[in-house]
């Protein structure tokens, strides 16, 4: 018998001390180090006082896993998952069990950080090649981005890319086929209009009537016709204009590639591609381009170099085109992409084979034609003659037929005057065809599927135009059919996972991107078939379980950031940044002051708030830093003062990108007001402000949150992420609607930002989990122990390597910045170096030469024990002696193991070996390293040659033979 309490007995249960890292032993021992009282007294010296937030937000309490996973069950069960025939880029399929459970729902896989450290992400960087060579094949064209954040955004990209590279430089003027998804044109319209571009949407035959830049075609349309657009694609090129087509890439496997018609741009979903529809996403957009675009590309390229053994080996090609460097010169503000997704699409095509992928696509166009024929005999005739999975009918009795539909738990597609269409997918059965029949017939009509099957065979009547039929091979390549037994995919899979560290191996402490626990619980409902299988377009009365949860999380969220109002839009931080100033530049104008133009960035800014502010035409003026890192007052005073007539906003991170509490931040917003702008606060850094200080609090106006950094959302290798915006409530009537989903009436006239109405829906049950788990406690401890934990980390390694900026107190607040230039001066070992040795330690780098060129920016968050801490302190100090030794002439700079990192095991079986250090320094430098040994499959990687040969498909089949 204790004499403990139930209370007592009872944490045992509470998910907090789970989720952050150091107990409080640790806590205790690292205060003490830093010479603090307490937490919350180091918070205190830390937080300016005229930010802080007198209580604790007012969100619930922390629940139980049990108990926060059982009441999120009663909410999905609100949702009403009908039999969806909608399509319109969003289709029924089956994920195969082998990807769900070792991709998708796989920490190997889903924790991942964006591969910028190619040497430890192998894994997922063949996949990504896989999946760019799947697209070229698919889509006939010769270069493949590595995945867009969905349909309607690609489409936008392609428009983007059209007005760089057309050469009827005098037209400003965007031909859209008015048969293209409907989402996909609203996306297209805003994005034109914030570019000062024209669009018009017309019938596609009318194309050849236009002075156009460029044109976008659906192939098939969205009413599922199937059509030769040649003489369309050809009409556009008599322009010198750029021709764009959005395909659906099941209907690839069997037509004939957009490519070998002429396309110079062929974007759309790999969604069907086995990724379930989640309301709408995450799912992966490809793009696909004719080599001589490639500088032009938007997003990121996997390309093929070699290492300095020169091994084949994958990086991100030409990096020096990002955002990150190029900032408002970039071709997109494209940061967080669809990794995950895109891997899980390359996954279910390696998987199925050419063989397997086109009896799935012969099956669903089969199903199409019986049901075709079907309703034809009983003189139903479907609007086209050709079309491969969809089927539009004219209908005098339509609401009697969706009324039948709803009956049975179906939905057709009903948002054309009179028309209902039918989209078919893999996960159509003969028995969902009968179904079909009594809806669009009524009972009584006596059809059978299998005769209907036998007749079509012996008419041998082909609903795909002779022309279109698809004659070149796809997915040629060893890779495509080599892994098509449970067994063998498994193993494929598990061997990539193997080449790559994510967090299940090590901290991933890159500054500015959180990379924090994301809990198991947290992620068990994103494959609950309430959440998964629900399309976008359903009607909002079947979704009441997401409506429920979105509004839900919108109502914390819009307490934890101190706004009025939130968009779930944006499917990316970047594309948050879009939104929010898409909003700036509306209220601007509903003001009649649509000349504001100016957009004011401090230079530490991230790449893609330049990129941004691009894309809705703002001028940037950049803003500078003083010594310290933090805006220089006095400059903003006299730009603000000088701009006002124009000023349009300021855009600013806070904390600063140099990881401090700027004391100022309030006058930086009050100056800009006083002038005339509004305040964009990047809120990429929320992991240093939920519950002790928030941006409505401290005066700016619009804020978009990564909820795949501060909530959560794990990072998928690259994506998927969400950037929902808060507002004030001015800025409200301007966030973005939806033409289909009609969610708020005031809304829906104001363009849309992604294709679907709540981004990526299916994965914010992520960060309402992480909210409903830590409750009102719980997200404020985060942000106190995330800043701990860095303030440890960073009193640690100042023993070691001068840190760049702290406040005034010698201070930072959630992420350090370690200055290696020194260094690199007295030795000319580079932060380059240090990254790469950090590998043989088991470690991913911290964020690199961001926001400053030769420096670490180290981002521990609170989900580190200081073990982990340790660990990585260890090794921090241990490559400081290294590069002493560099220093005091012991190894040369050419011949250490700093500048030889990282080591692989064909180093340490290299017979050769004759290095000036031993094998044992090269790859188990400290105990720890060797206890836990994280082999890197490649050694460094020489990227000028990668780019200066790019090569953006997979190894021929030859160099694939020799390397077995
Ligand atoms: C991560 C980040 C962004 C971009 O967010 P994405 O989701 O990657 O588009 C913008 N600003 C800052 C400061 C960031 O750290």
């Amino acid at each position: 018998m204790t004499n403990r309490t139930l209370a007592d007995l009872e944490q045992n249960q509470e998910f907090i001390r789970r989720h952050i890292g150091p107990d409080a032993e640790q806590t205790k021992a690292m205060l003490a180090e830093i010479n603090a009282d307490s937490v919350d007294a180091l918070i205190d010296e830390i937080v300016p006082a005229d930010i802080r937030l007198a209580d604790l937000p007012n969100i619930e309490e922390s629940k139980t896993e049990v108990k926060a996973l059982s009441d999120l069950k009663a909410v999905a069960s609100l949702n009403k998952v009908n039999k969806s025939y909608i399509g319109l880029g969003y289709y029924g399929t089956l994920t195969p069990n082998v990807i769900l459970r070792n991709v998708l729902e796989n920490p190997g896989w889903y924790t991942a950080y964006t591969p910028y450290q190619p040497e430890i992400a192998q894994g997922r960087l063949e996949s990504l090649l896989n999946y760019q060579q799947m697209c070229l094949d698919l889509t006939g064209l010769d270069l493949a981005s590595a995945s867009l954040l969905d349909e309607g955004t690609a489409a936008a990209e392609a428009m983007a890319l059209a007005k760089r590279v057309s050469k009827n430089k005098k037209s400003n003027l965007f031909f859209v086929a008015d048969n293209v998804y409907p989402q996909t044109i609203d996306v297209v319209k805003l994005r034109a209009d914030m570019f000062g571009f024209d669009v018009i949407v017309a019938p596609a035959n009318t194309v050849a009537e236009h002075d156009v830049f460029g044109a976008l075609f659906q192939y098939p349309s969205a009413t599922g016709e199937v059509a030769d657009i040649t003489s369309l694609i050809d009409a556009v090129h008599d322009k010198k204009a750029i021709a764009a087509v959005a395909a659906d890439i099941m209907s690839l496997v069997m037509l004939k590639a957009p490519g070998e018609l002429g396309a110079d741009v062929v974007i759309g979903s790999s969604q069907r591609f086995g990724v379930p529809m989640g309301y709408g996403g995450p799912h992966a957009a490809f793009f696909t381009t004719s080599d001589k675009y490639k500088r032009s590309m938007p997003g990121r390229i996997i390309g093929v170099s070699r290492d300095t053994r020169g091994k084949d080996a994958l990086r991100m090609a030409m990096q020096t085109r990002e955002q990150h460097i190029r900032r408002e010169k970039a071709n997109s503000n494209i940061c967080t992409a669809q990794v995950l997704l895109a891997n899980m699409a390359a996954f279910y095509a390696v998987y199925h084979g050419p063989q397997g992928l086109k009896t799935i696509a012969e099956r669903i166009h089969r199903l199409t034609d019986i049901l075709c024929l079907g309703t034809a005999t009983n003189g139903v005739q479907a609007i086209h003659e050709h079309y491969f999975d969809t089927l539009t009918f004219k209908l005098a009795n339509k609401d009697e037929v969706v009324a039948r539909a709803l009956a049975v738990d179906v939905n057709l597609r009903t948002d054309v005057d009179g028309h209902v269409s039918v989209s078919l997918d893999e996960t159509t059965t003969r028995e969902d065809v009968a179904v079909l029949f009594d809806v669009l017939l009524g009972e009584g009509h006596g059809l059978d599927v299998a005769a209907l099957d036998a007749k079509i065979i012996e008419c041998g009547h082909s609903s795909i135009p002779p022309s279109l039929v698809r004659e070149s091979a796809i997915l040629t390549h060893p890779v495509f059919n080599s892994y098509h037994s449970e067994t063998e995919m498994l193993r494929y899979i598990k061997k990539l996972e193997n080449k790559d560290l994510a967090l299940n191996h090590s901290m991933i402490s890159l500054g500015s991107c959180t990379m924090k626990l994301n809990a198991t619980a947290q992620m068990i409902p994103v494959s609950w078939p309430e959440f998964a299988n629900m399309h976008p377009f359903a009607p909002l009365d079947q979704a009441q379980g997401y409506k429920s949860m979105i509004d839900e999380l919108g109502k914390w969220l819009v307490e934890l950031t101190g706004y009025d109002d939130i968009s779930m839009q944006p499917n990316s931080g970047a594309q948050g940044e879009y939104a929010g100033l898409v909003a700036i530049q509306k209220y601007h104008e509903s003001r009649g002051e649509g000349h504001r133009n100016i957009c004011l960035i401090p230079s530490s800014a991230h790449g893609t708030n330049p990129a941004s502010a691009q894309m809705v035409s703002m001028k940037v003026v950049v803003v500078d830093c003083d010594k310290n890192g933090n805006v220089d007052m006095a400059d903003l005073k006299a730009k603000a003062e000088e701009l006002a007539d124009n000023l349009s906003c300021i855009m600013i991170t806070y904390p600063s990108t140099h990881g401090v509490y700027e004391e100022t931040i309030k006058d930086i917003c009050d100056i800009v007001h006083a002038n005339g702008g509004q305040v964009y606060l990047d809120g990429a850094n929320m992991n240093a402000q939920v519950g002790i200080t928030s941006p409505g609090f401290i005066g700016a106006d619009v804020s978009h949150l990564n909820l795949h950094k501060t909530f959560a959302i794990p990072h998928g290798g690259g994506g998927p992420g969400m950037g929902p915006i808060g507002v004030k409530s001015h800025l409200a009537p301007f966030l973005p609607g939806h033409k289909l989903v009609d969610f708020n009436n005031e809304l829906q006239g104001n363009g849309a930002i992604s294709a679907a109405p709540f981004g990526s829906a299916g994965i914010l049950c992520i960060s309402y989990l992480y909210i409903a788990l830590l409750g009102k406690q719980g997200v404020t401890d985060s942000t106190k122990y995330a800043i701990t934990n860095a303030n440890y980390l960073a009193h640690k390694l100042s023993e070691h390597f001068p840190i760049l900026y702290t406040g005034n107190n010698g201070r930072v607040a959630h992420e350090c910045i370690v200055d290696l230039r020194p260094i690199k001066e007295a030795s000319g070992i580079t932060e380059m170096d240090v990254a790469k040795r950090l590998m043989d330690y088991g470690f991913h780098a911290p964020t690199m030469s961001f926001p400053v060129a030769g420096t670490l920016m180290i981002e521990p968050t609170e989900s580190e024990a200081k073990v982990e801490l340790d660990r990585f302190i260890e090794a921090m100090t241990s490559i400081r002696e290294e590069i002493r030794k560099v220093e005091q002439g012991q190894w040369t700079v050419e011949d250490n193991p700093l500048a030889n990192a990282p080591h692989t095991l064909d180093d340490i079986t290299d017979a050769n070996w004759n290095r000036a250090y031993s094998v044992q320094e090269a790859v188990f430098p400290v105990p720890a390293a060797a206890a836990n040994k994280f082999w890197p499959t490649v050694n460094r990687i020489d990227d000028v040659y990668g780019d200066r040969n790019l090569i953006c498909s997979c190894p021929a089949v030859e160099t694939y033979i020799d390397a077995e």
